[in-house]
């Protein structure tokens, strides 16, 4: 893994690779009818907040590549990170024995560094790794923090969204330590799908093994599992996601019901959005 500097990339279309421009043309992008240039840039949170809140935030954008780390465990940042359309973030916590756990998820529905911006001044206990490259918008805690603390619309959304994310924590929590490892991957394929849009995930057996908490023959025996009754299609270091039904159906619950709450939450956001987009008549 290699750490990505605050650094002010110039950012172009052209960066983000044609895999990433095609994926963009399959999925609609649940906050406008804009040119896909534009979709890839956007993340639903952002796009939520009143514009003028928005305007003050003096976002930066950067490119991420897979694997990418944007903040490390036990480091001090001074900013957050908010993923664009097909850019997924792992959140991951490292155990003092070594092995590291996946305990979240972050796609464009919301950031990392909600607990940065929440407590300032403090140490990360979890890192931030980019799980599938793109766009990001990077934005200093301190000033998000002040639009938090200042402007209700962005204070309920930022809310909201705290709310679904502990909502997974815990839900993720009660998952590994009741469901089993097949079940628990067919749930994780499904969340990046729902977050990508895409079908074909590139992922090692030992991210799998970081992103599961489970030791690499377990990973393997998951796959091959699914690869057997053909529900994906599995090569070195790539999954096509065959059947999506029979991926459901091998899901736990767990999946449904998170599922759902971020459906909800998107749909908040979309209110936002139009809310904020409506003229303003007496
Ligand atoms: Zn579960």
């Amino acid at each position: 893994m290699k750490a990505v500097h605050a650094r002010s990339l110039q950012t172009t279309m052209r960066d983000l690779g044609p895999s990433m421009i095609d994926r963009e043309t399959t999925l609609p992008c649940p906050c406008s009818s804009e040119p896909f240039a534009r979709l890839a840039r956007c993340n639903e949170l952002l796009d939520a907040l009143p514009p003028a809140a928005r305007g003050r935030l003096q976002e930066r954008r950067l490119i991420v590549h897979a694997n990418d780390v944007l903040f490390g465990c036990q480091q001090q940042t001074l900013d957050v990170y908010f993923p664009s359309r097909n850019t997924v973030l792992s959140l991951v916590r490292t155990t003092d024995e070594g092995p590291q756990v996946e305990v979240g998820m972050v796609g464009s529905e919301g950031f990392a560094g909600l607990d940065v911006m929440l407590v300032r001044g403090t140490r990360n206990e979890t890192a931030a790794i980019a799980q599938t490259g793109g766009e990001v918008a990077c934005i200093s805690a301190r000033l998000l923090h002040a639009e938090f603390s200042s402007e209700p619309q962005t204070r309920m959304l930022i809310s909201g969204y705290a709310g679904m994310f502990l909502e997974h924590v815990s839900q993720t929590a009660v998952c590994n330590g009741v469901h089993t490892i097949a079940q628990r991957l067919a749930k994780w394929l499904l969340a990046l799908h729902e977050r990508t849009g895409s079908i074909d995930v590139v992922v090692s057996h030992e991210a799998l093994s970081r992103i599961l908490g489970t030791q690499r023959p377990a990973v393997t025996l998951a796959i091959g599992a699914l690869k057997n009754a053909e529900v994906i299609v599995h090569s070195r270091r790539s999954i096509h996601l065959h059947d999506l039904p029979a991926l459901r159906a091998r899901a736990c619950a767990c999946s449904e019901s998170m599922h759902d709450s971020l459906s909800v939450f998107r749909a908040q956001l979309g209110n936002a959005r139009r809310a904020s987009a409506r003229p303003v008549t007496d």
